[in-house]
């Protein structure tokens, strides 16, 4: 039984460098995440403002068509007005001018609004385009410098995933996965010393008992409180 028990502190031990490592790991990737997130949203925000550009620009221009092709309109009427001896075409005349004067000023005021918020757009477009290259050189950057160590974290995780599978083969399967939920629920302390009466894993006085029981190693014993392997060292 004390072996069974050395092979779950061995497996303890290298469960623990395990949690360690793919803290490190994604700790170290987490950065570069971030940078990569950040990246994103600024170029989403630029194509959002790139498109809402171009959109403003063509309705600028084709209101500015239509208020010139207004303009040719308004001055061909008014050239034929003087050619017109008759009243009531007179008038009808007048009145056709008068509503593409109408309309003309409509567009006008349109042009106008187009022209609203434009310099804040440019200048924003700009911003964001230096921040982009700023950030894409940024995360180059710490791609580079993290991409050894992470090589070197995914090494070490697999040399350990390898030893760790070779321990775990040799464990009693029930006891196994006991083990391993306690080693989760338990923040990685799944096996405890048994030390003057109590377990040193959550410092619960043990039942006589099951105290001597421990000191014997005869069988696994797990404490009553947290659940955990218990071992006694003589
Ligand atoms: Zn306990």
């Amino acid at each position: 039984m004390r072996e069974e028990i050395n092979r779950l502190m061995e497996l303890q031990t290298i469960d623990r460098q395990l949690k360690e490592l793919e803290e490190s790991l994604s700790s170290i990737a987490g950065q570069v995440v971030l940078l990569r997130e950040q990246l994103e949203g600024n170029q989403q925000e630029l194509d959002r403002l790139t498109e809402q550009d171009a959109e403003i620009i063509a309705s600028r221009k084709k209101a500015e068509r239509e208020l010139a092709e207004g303009e040719v309109r308004i001055r061909n009427k008014r050239m034929r007005l003087t050619l017109i001896r008759n009243e009531k075409e007179l008038q009808a005349l007048s009145h056709e001018i008068e509503t593409l004067k109408d309309t003309n000023q409509r567009i006008e005021a349109e042009l106008l609004a187009t022209l609203e918020g434009a310099d804040e757009r440019t200048a924003k477009i700009k911003e964001l385009t230096q921040a982009i290259a700023k950030g894409r050189a940024e995360l180059a950057k710490a791609e580079k410098e993290i991409a050894a160590e992470v090589e070197q974290l995914k090494a070490s995780i697999e040399k350990h995933n390898r030893s760790r599978e070779q321990v775990a083969a040799a464990v009693e399967p029930n006891l196994l996965s006991r083990y391993k939920m306690i080693f989760n629920r338990r923040a990685g302390v799944a096996v405890a010393l048994a030390k003057g009466g109590t377990c040193q894993g959550c410092r619960m006085r043990l039942p006589p008992q099951l105290y001597n029981e421990i000191q014997k190693h005869l069988q696994i014993h797990f404490c009553p409180n947290c659940q955990r392997v218990l071992y006694y060292e003589g």
